[in-house]
């Protein structure tokens, strides 16, 4: 019986980590301040630069909301990026995803000065971290191994399995753990066999966006798994299978819940660590997102 891989902790860490980043940057007269761009309406895109703020408060970091309409012009929005870019008292640009249709997000991101791009989108950090060089990186994935490299210090030789290849968290996780010399293996919506694959991982990213795909029977004893996806789900028959206890009774009480990529509850049988979903890599998101702001400052010294 596995048990339930706490992030807290970690994501403290990262905190204490980007604090102190604040108060060496404030001793030196230097104020942090990260702008996020919200456009249009989307509930969930909200709740998310609420938590982004209030994070940057918490730390002292000073932040401003840009609220632009769903209707914004394409061109109103890259001339807002190239003015945030030339004004040298905004140290990090984070422009929250998803943009409405009209607007192509890849030149949006494209537009973003690199030194400031917090997201760690640009096709230059892409490249910096592709090639192993300084650089601002995608928070999720930066989260996630810090989680990794507080529970051991060496992921030297281990199999690594990164189940999804998105832009924002497969493909920069699947790098990082490169890096920490992992034996890495991506799966995707092509892969033939996921079982199997996944059977060989000693950890296992999950990062999909499929309620419960991950079962425990996929799972090798005795392996660690980061659940990454955020699912709402409003389905009677999934919660059953997912969700016991308190969180069932809720369930039963709203008709919906949250749930990750992952079977929790069978995935605890025969793993050893699995994350929670909620309150497991969110955590790690939010805090490396204010250690990204505390790089990008130092960045433009
Ligand atoms: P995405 O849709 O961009 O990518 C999903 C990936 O999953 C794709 O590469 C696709 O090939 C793969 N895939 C699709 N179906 C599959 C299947 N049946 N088997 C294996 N792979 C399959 O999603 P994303 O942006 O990477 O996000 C993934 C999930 O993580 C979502 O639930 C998202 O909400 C969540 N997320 C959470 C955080 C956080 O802070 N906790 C951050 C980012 C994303």
């Amino acid at each position: 019986m596995g048990t339930r891989w706490s992030t807290k902790s970690t994501a403290e860490h990262i905190l204490e980590q980007a604090k102190a980043g604040v108060m060496k940057l404030k001793a030196a007269s230097i104020d942090p301040h990260l702008v996020v761009v919200l456009v249009g309406d989307d509930p969930a895109s909200h709740v998310y630069v609420r938590h982004k703020v209030a994070a940057c408060e918490e730390l002292g970091i000073r932040s401003t909301k840009i609220a632009l309409p769903a209707d914004v012009a394409a061109d109103a929005l890259l001339s807002e990026v190239m003015r945030l870019n030339r004004d040298a008292s905004v140290h990090g640009i984070l422009v929250q995803m998803p943009l409405p249709k009209h607007i192509d997000c890849d030149a949006v991101i494209r537009a973003i000065d690199p030194d400031k791009d917090v997201d760690g989108f640009h096709p230059i950090n892409v490249g910096r971290l592709a090639l192993g060089q300084p650089g601002l990186f995608p928070c999720t994935p930066m989260g996630v191994m810090a989680l990794l490299k507080q529970t051991v210090t060496d992921l030297s030789g281990r199999r690594a399995l990164v189940i999804g290849r998105s832009a924002i968290v497969g493909k920069p996780m699947a790098h990082l753990l490169l890096h920490a010399n992992c034996t890495v293996t991506v799966s995707h919506s092509r892969t033939v066999d996921h079982q199997a694959v996944c059977r060989e991982a000693d950890i296992v990213i999950v990062a999909v966006g499929r309620p419960g795909l991950v079962d425990g029977g996929w799972l090798k004893p005795g392996s660690w798994v980061v659940d990454v996806g955020i699912n709402e789900i409003k389905d009677p028959a999934l919660a059953e299978k997912l969700l016991d206890g308190k969180r069932l009774d809720r369930f039963r009480a709203t008709g919906r819940a949250l749930v990750g990529d992952v079977n929790y509850r069978s995935a605890l049988d025969v793993a050893e660590l699995v994350t929670p979903v909620p309150g497991g890599v969110g955590k790690l998101t939010i805090a490396q997102l204010m250690l990204n702001t505390v790089t990008a400052t130092e960045l433009q010294r």
